[in-house]
């Protein structure tokens, strides 16, 4: 029909996440990437278990063991255009040819960024791919594009929880980096580990399998050649731990260790100017970078080859198409919930550290002076005289907080000064009620407390 003709000819320009399932009667349904997990505008997460059970339960994948390959990272930073070359090497049937002709454009996941709406989420090609591995055994791969944000506190939650349940499900996780491996790529990926190791139940086994950071647009080959082996020697020096580390470093760097059973790295020069700043550029290899070609034909055989593929484990246990299907849903009920604790920046951690110290120190202050003026040993006071010194003693409290070099900002620590406020507030009324107490007359007013008094 017209239709299956059209969408033929749109193979890869799929992006608007319009496309409608074909009815049951219609025989040719195109592959394309189907979005399966939406987090919304509202921060709330959205889990397409339709689509998810058309295509981890058809009858060829749902008893077979699924390796699962998500490219994670954030926007703009060249995954989907990577995807498309292992779309291409899934596709490709003889080992030598699979990359294509120089003059065919890119399709598959969409990748031309501009007219993409950039959403949260994680995408899986919706064709599962069978393929026949050394021990015997055809399993189906499973191919996810996954994308965060990390650019403000309240995607910071969304980037998480996307990061975590793609590393939960996948067996191989492609860590996309632009240029290097940062301090903060090192510290995302730790909190983002954190949070799906917080989602799963406690094992002595590492929770996590394969982690390939992908460091794109790598600029200093003469010091750590391109590829697997400069990867290595790269990475060996960026997770070294030593003595004379600052200890948030070195934890940095053991939780790492620790999450995953397998740690590599694969350095990728840059593509060249046409597929970096063309707007029209359509994924054509004459267009690309020798270099970047060359490595091409390394990483994605690398990834994928049927010696290396990896299935995906839970607890020890191999993982079918159905089960994959049950830990999805089961996790992202676990991020829907409420029982989990929101992840934080670094900087809103730090920020409200240093707040809270600064409260401490004031209600410190405070209530010092205040056992000065009416403490245990102090005489009764006057309610005037009482009132006259907590005005005092407050003022310079929140004097004391305000000085304070904090964090986070003047908005942020409005919150903390009322905390402040409320708290010293509350100390006053029982140092009135303490003064009060010493006040014979006042006691000798109420019968009932004199008698309470005696009889103890
Ligand atoms: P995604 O959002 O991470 O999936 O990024 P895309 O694959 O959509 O690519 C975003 C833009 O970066 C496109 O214009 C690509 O042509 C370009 N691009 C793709 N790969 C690379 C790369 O390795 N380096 C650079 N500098 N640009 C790339
Ligand atoms: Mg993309």
């Amino acid at each position: 029909t017209a239709r299956n003709r059209r969408d033929r000819n749109s193979w890869g320009e799929f992006s608007e996440g319009s496309f409608s399932w074909p009815s049951e009667d219609e025989p040719v349904e195109k592959a394309r990437p189907v979005q399966i997990l939406v987090v919304n505008d509202d921060h709330t997460f959205e889990l397409d278990e339709e689509a998810l059970n058309k295509i981890l339960l058809s009858d060829e994948v749902r008893d077979r063991e699924v390796v699962a390959l998500s490219v994670a990272g954030a926007f703009r930073k060249g995954k989907s255009f990577l995807m498309d070359f292992m779309l291409r090497y899934m596709y490709g049937q003889e080992l030598n040819t699979w990359l294509g002709h120089y003059d065919e454009p890119l399709t598959g996941f969409s990748w031309r960024g501009g007219s993409e709406r950039e959403t949260t989420g994680i995408q899986i090609w919706s064709e599962v791919f069978l393929v026949d591995i050394p021990s015997g055994e055809k399993v189906a791969v499973l191919l996810m594009d996954t994308q965060g944000t990390f650019d403000s506190q309240s995607t910071i939650r969304d980037s998480a929880t996307v990061f975590a349940l793609s590393t939960m499900i996948s067996s191989m996780q492609v860590y996309n980096l632009s240029q290097n491996i940062q301090e903060d790529d090192l510290q995302h990926l730790q909190l983002f580990t954190e949070y799906g190791r917080l989602a799963m139940e406690e094992t002595f086994q590492k929770p996590f399998q394969s982690l390939i950071f992908l460091v794109r647009d790598w600029s200093f080959p003469y010091e750590f050649n391109y590829g697997l082996d400069g990867g290595t020697k790269f990475l060996e020096k960026r997770l070294k731990i030593s003595e004379n580390q600052h200890e948030e470093l070195q934890n940095v760097r053991k939780h790492i260790y620790s999450c995953f059973t397998n740690i590599s790295c694969f350095l990728m020069p840059h593509p060249g100017l046409k597929v970096a700043t063309n707007p029209n550029f359509d994924g054509r290899l004459k267009e690309v970078d020798e270099d970047f070609i060359i490595q091409l034909k390394v990483l994605v055989p690398w990834l994928l080859c049927a010696e290396n593929l990896e299935v995906k484990e839970i607890n020890g246990n191999k993982i079918t198409g159905r089960g994959l299907v049950e830990y999805f849903k089961a996790y992202i009920k676990i991020y829907q919930g409420e029982e989990l604790p929101h992840p934080k920046s670094m900087l809103q951690a730090t920020a409200e550290a240093n707040n809270l110290a600064a409260v401490a120190a004031a209600k410190d202050l405070y209530s010092k002076q205040m056992e000065g003026v009416c403490g245990g040993d102090r005489p009764f006071l006057a309610p005037n005289d009482l009132q006259n010194k907590h005005l005092g003693l407050r003022e310079q409290a929140i004097k004391l907080f305000c000085g304070v070099k904090k964090m986070g900002g003047e908005e942020f620590s409005r919150r903390y000064l009322q905390q402040l406020e409320s708290e010293i507030d509350e100390l006053y009324i029982n140092y009135i009620k303490h003064n009060d107490s010493k006040n014979i007359f006042h006691a000798a007013r109420t019968p009932a407390t004199l008698f309470v008094v005696i009889f103890i």
